[in-house]
Order: C-alpha cells, then structure tokens, then sequence
C-alpha cells in the first residue's frame, strides 16, 4: 500500500502548533511580525505573497506586504530592505522571488540582515547550513517543509540513498545539505546529467524540482521508494500538476506527495513556522 503523504493534514498540524507558540508569545506581550517585500504583478507570485499574508494573519502573525512597481530601482529597494532590518517590530523579512529583470535579486536577498532572513537564501545562513553547524539558523523553507514531511513517515533515514533532482538555491542545494546533514548518501542531479533515469531508479528518497512536467514516470523510480515532488507546473490544459506523473508512480512508490496538497502547503506552514523561529531566537538573545 502506497502512503500518500497529505501535505495539506501536515501543515494544518504545523500550523496549529505555530499558533500555539504564538499565543504563548502573546502572553509575554510579543507579537512576530513578517514583511513581505514584492516587485511588479507577477500573478503566481501574487498569489504565493496573497497566501502568505492571509495565513500570517490567521496564526496571529502580524505581516505587512509591501508592493514596489517593476521600475522600482535597487536603490529604492536596499532601502526597504535596511528599514525592516533596523524595525523591531519585524523578526523576518521575505523579498518574493523572482524580481523582475535589471534587478540584483542577490544583492537584495544578502542585503537581509542574517538573523531576519526567514527564508535563508543569505550566504550566512546557507554556509551554516552546508558546514552542518549548530543551530539555530534558518534554512529555506521548501527543503526544510520536506523535511518534516519526511519525518513523519517515521522510517529510519540515516545511510538510505537520497537523489536530488534539481540545484536551484531555493530548492535543490539546501535538499541536498539537509538530507545529508541528516545521514542520508546524497546525490545531485541537473540538467546536465547524463543518463538521469539510471540514478534516480537508485533513490530510497526522490526529490524532484525541476519545474519540468512529468519529468519522472514509473519506470525511473525504485519500488517502494519515498518520491517528494515538489514541482508546481501546468498541464496542458493549464491544471497544477508536479514534475512526477503522480498516477503512474504511485502503485510503485513505498509513499507520494500528490501536487497540489503536498509540498506546496508545508512551505507556507513552515514559512510561518520560520517566523515564529525567528522571533522566539531573539527574544532569547535578549534584543527584544
Ligand atoms: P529552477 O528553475 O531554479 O531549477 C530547476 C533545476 O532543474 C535546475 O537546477 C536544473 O539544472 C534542473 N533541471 C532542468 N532540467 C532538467 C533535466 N532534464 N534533468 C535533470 N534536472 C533538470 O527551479 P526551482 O526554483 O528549483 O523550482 C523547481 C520546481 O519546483 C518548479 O516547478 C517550481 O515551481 C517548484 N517549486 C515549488 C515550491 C513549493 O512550495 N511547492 C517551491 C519552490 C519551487
């Protein structure tokens, strides 16, 4: 029987656990605060900053969106970016990515302040994580909504073979680093590998972000493995799907996410979980 990992049912549970969290800050006065930075009208970025800020609000954290026009310059944008930084009332600030063209998005992202970078794209935060040095840091969100979702499958991980499709900085590389910070033997797949399907059939864990429809059928993966699709793309007759031919692999996979309902929600939960992270570690440090 094939587990079918629900996305959704995970981040309800992540969720309820960060209101909790936020209710007991609330009682020492203290409120987390996210900003939300995004440049143009990019619908799907929209959509993913709309849902964010919604769900924000519903777990009693306070976020504030702020919306730039495509012809903002860097200039402009640095400045938005020092403000949350020097704002005690932020504890993580978010630039939706991609910004529109002529834009430094890194420049941008490392502009965060280290301890205020909810999604952990700065260079601190990601060589914490790739030195596997002690906590706490935060990590991106995706790889690290994967984890948790790992985990709650409850199977022993360590020394089991992970393969990585994928090595975007958003996704593919902190996988990689996460799982082998957590035992696993990691490899890494991009376009440039030849003969993707001979590794992949190797995988006791399959992680696939490629942004590449059905990039994966059943005969790519080994039976009862573990197959993570963290694709969000469109058919063509424009419906979300992953980068996994969900139907085909399932019979064959030991557990599956589908796409939607289930990488997608546990980024936003763990985005916000993040957040709270965030602002219980400074008020740990004292700079409240
Ligand atoms: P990206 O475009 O930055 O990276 C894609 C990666 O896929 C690259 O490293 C590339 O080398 C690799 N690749 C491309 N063609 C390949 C092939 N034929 N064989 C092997 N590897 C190949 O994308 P990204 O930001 O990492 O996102 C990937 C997908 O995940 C997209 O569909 C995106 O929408 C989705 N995504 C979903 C979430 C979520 O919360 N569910 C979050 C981030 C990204």
């Amino acid at each position: 029987m094939t587990t079918i990992i629900d996305g959704r049912q995970l981040a309800r549970e992540l969720n309820a656990k960060t209101q909790q969290r936020v209710a007991q800050l609330a009682q020492r006065g203290i409120t987390p605060g996210l900003a939300v930075i995004i440049v143009g009208t990019d619908p799907a970025s929209s959509i993913y900053v709309r849902n964010k800020h919604k769900k924000a609000g519903q777990l009693g954290i306070r976020s504030v969106v702020r919306t730039f026009s495509p012809t903002v310059s860097q200039t402009e944008l640095l400045a938005a970016v020092a403000e949350y930084n020097a704002d005690p009332t932020i504890d993580g600030i978010l630039v939706q990515s991609p910004l529109p063209a002529g834009l430094d998005e890194r420049a941008v992202f490392d502009a965060i302040a280290p301890e205020k970078d909810v999604d952990g794209f700065h260079p601190l935060n990601t060589g914490k994580l790739f030195g596997n040095l002690p906590g706490p840091y935060p990590v991106s969100c995706t790889p690290q909504g994967i984890m948790t979702m790992l985990k709650s499958l409850h199977q022993p991980l360590a020394g089991k073979r992970a393969v990585v499709v994928g090595r975007s900085n958003i996704v593919g590389r902190p996988m990689a680093a996460l799982l082998l910070n957590a035992n696993l033997v990691v490899t890494v797949a991009h376009r440039y590998a030849q003969d993707l399907r001979a590794l992949t059939k190797t995988a006791d864990v399959l992680v696939v972000a490629t942004g590449i429809t059905h990039l994966i059928k059943a005969a790519d993966v080994k039976p009862g493995a573990i197959v993570i699709d963290v694709g969000m793309d469109r058919d063509a007759q424009g419906k979300l799907t992953g980068d996994v031919d969900f139907d085909a692999v399932s019979p064959v996979a030991g557990a599956i996410t589908p796409v939607p309902g289930g990488v997608g929600p546990m980024t936003i939960a763990t985005l916000m979980q993040q957040t709270v992270d965030l602002c219980e570690w400074r008020e740990q440090r004292g700079n409240n």
